[in-house]
């Protein structure tokens, strides 16, 4: 028999132990469908305040071994990277120490392994550890590392002053190495040193090698496109489901949709909106940033707001967000629901009531919401961008084979037009029906995506080291 894949999965955020976004939702699924697969696969996370387990490690659904990074000073916090107030001034310590303490910790359990999956600037620095610190050290003679690029809008930037904190050769801090204008950007040294870099769709991989998504790294991700690849992220199929979620009022499934209904009206009362089955519910989840796509709502809320429709949104994150969307409460109150915060219940009863889920994303690396939605049978109506663009077939265009409705331009007139456009084919209700049986037929689950990493690390294996600083 052939031996075991090992994989060490190093993530700032691991559901259920600690999330602020869908970082937490891939390094929470992929390991165990890894494990699934037969592969070795343990991870590795700090334990913030808000880990509850006694010791240093747990099973992540009886299965896969989590390795805990302790270090009360750094980790046992209130937030995981930042306070409302801004960021934790010491960041690039908290996360130094977390690289090498993942290294540290593969070696103390006598874990060598074949590839190191590392994902976003928090875990950068250790592909960079490898080739340098660690260059001499047998222990990870045969290791490769694959690095994950959830989100190339956060880099890891700080003051160059602090170069000595890395622990690394001062040499390393230049325009060929990790100094980005001055800055320590950890994010480009991971994109330098690694073995293979992906992200979480294809068309994602494409635009970052482009000034408009590449945020100063376009020209690095160009040079090292043939290392560079983009695998769309899945869902966890038993946390989403609607035949069996305890959280949402009325279970349902393919066969028994006339009940999704149900759901509807109990989001509608409880978020005091009018009852009605056939005005259209309209959700939005997301991070208030302005990745997201909120400043279009913003711009035509009037036009949107005049439409018969129902609009619910939750969300936390940006003040100036905060505000615009209480003005819109505030002007709206019968049609639409502000929701301030992050609440995961409230978000499945989003997914399990709505009728259409609202993405209109300025960039969006792979996206979740698009596929938690499909499982529901809520149409997803989004921007044409990265996972989006991947994961969503426009009615309009296709309509046999559509899944949700797209828009290109990012502008508030194009969303506009896409929602009219949904509201239409809403009408048709024999139509609609047979697309929401469409989608929740899809397979998005972890298996597909699985496979493919188990794919490229078999790949990665077999290629010569990558020393890769220009
Ligand atoms: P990102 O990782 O950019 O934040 P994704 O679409 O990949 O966006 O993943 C977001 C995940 O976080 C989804 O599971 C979504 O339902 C969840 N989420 C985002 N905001 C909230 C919130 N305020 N309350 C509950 N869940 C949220």
């Amino acid at each position: 028999m052939a031996r075991k894949m090992k994989v060490l999965f190093c993530s700032s955020e691991v559901e259920p132990y600690a999330k602020t976004g869908g970082l937490a939702d891939v390094a929470g699924s992929l390991p165990v469908a890894l494990k699934d697969f037969g592969v070795d696969v343990r991870i590795v996370m700090p334990k913030y305040r808000c880990v509850k387990i006694n010791g240093d490690k747990d099973l992540l659904q009886d299965n896969v071994p989590v390795y805990f990074v302790e270090n009360e000073e750094y980790y046992d916090r209130e937030y995981l990277y930042s306070t409302p107030e801004g960021d934790y001034p010491d960041n690039l310590d908290r996360f130094v120490y977390f690289c090498k303490s993942a290294l540290e910790i593969a070696k103390r359990e006598e874990f060598s392994p074949d590839i190191i999956h590392c994902n976003d600037w928090q875990t950068a620095l250790i592909p960079v550890y490898l080739k340098t610190i660690y260059a001499g050290d047998g222990f990870f003679k045969e290791t490769r590392t694959v690095f994950t690029i959830h989100n190339l809008a956060y880099q890891g930037l700080f003051p160059g002053q602090y170069w000595d904190r890395t622990g690394l050769p001062q040499e390393l801090f230049s325009i060929q190495g990790l100094e980005y204008y001055g800055k320590i950007n950890l994010m480009k040294g991971a994109l330098l040193f690694s073995d293979y870099i992906t992200t979480v769709s294809p068309t994602y991989s494409k635009e970052i090698q482009t000034p408009e998504y590449g945020f100063g790294m376009e020209g690095i991700l160009r040079d090292r496109s043939e290392r560079l690849t983009g695998i769309v992220n899945g869902i966890d199929y038993s946390v989403w489901n609607p035949s069996q979620d305890k959280e949402i009022p009325q279970n349902y499934d393919v066969k028994s949709l006339d009940k999704k209904v149900i759901n509807k009206q109990h989001l509608q009362t409880e978020q005091g909106m009018g009852i009605g089955r056939d005005i259209p519910v309209i959700g939005a989840i997301g991070r208030l940033t302005d990745q997201k796509g909120w400043d279009l709502i913003a711009e035509v809320v009037d036009d949107i707001c005049n439409l018969n429709l129902q609009l619910i949104i939750l969300g936390t994150g940006e003040k100036k967000y905060h505000e615009i969307m209480e003005e819109i409460a505030k002007k709206y109150p019968e049609k639409t629901s502000i929701n301030l915060r992050f609440d995961p219940v409230l978000a499945k009863k989003i997914y399990a009531g709505c009728d259409i889920f609202l993405m209109p994303s300025r960039f969006e690396p792979c996206g979740l919401g698009q596929l938690i939605s499909y499982r529901y049978g809520t149409l997803p109506l989004a921007r044409e961008t990265g996972g989006l663009a991947d994961t969503i077939i426009d009615l309009t265009e296709d309509s046999r084979n559509g899944t949700g409705f797209l828009f290109k331009e990012y502008k508030g007139k194009a969303l506009l037009d896409a929602i009219k456009r949904a509201l239409e084919f809403y009408h048709n209700r024999k139509a609609w029906r047979t697309v929401m049986r469409r989608v929740m037929k899809l397979d998005y689950s972890w298996k597909n995506s699985a496979r493919q990493y188990l794919q490229l690390y078999k790949e990665i294996k077999n290629l010569p080291t990558a020393l890769n600083v220009r």
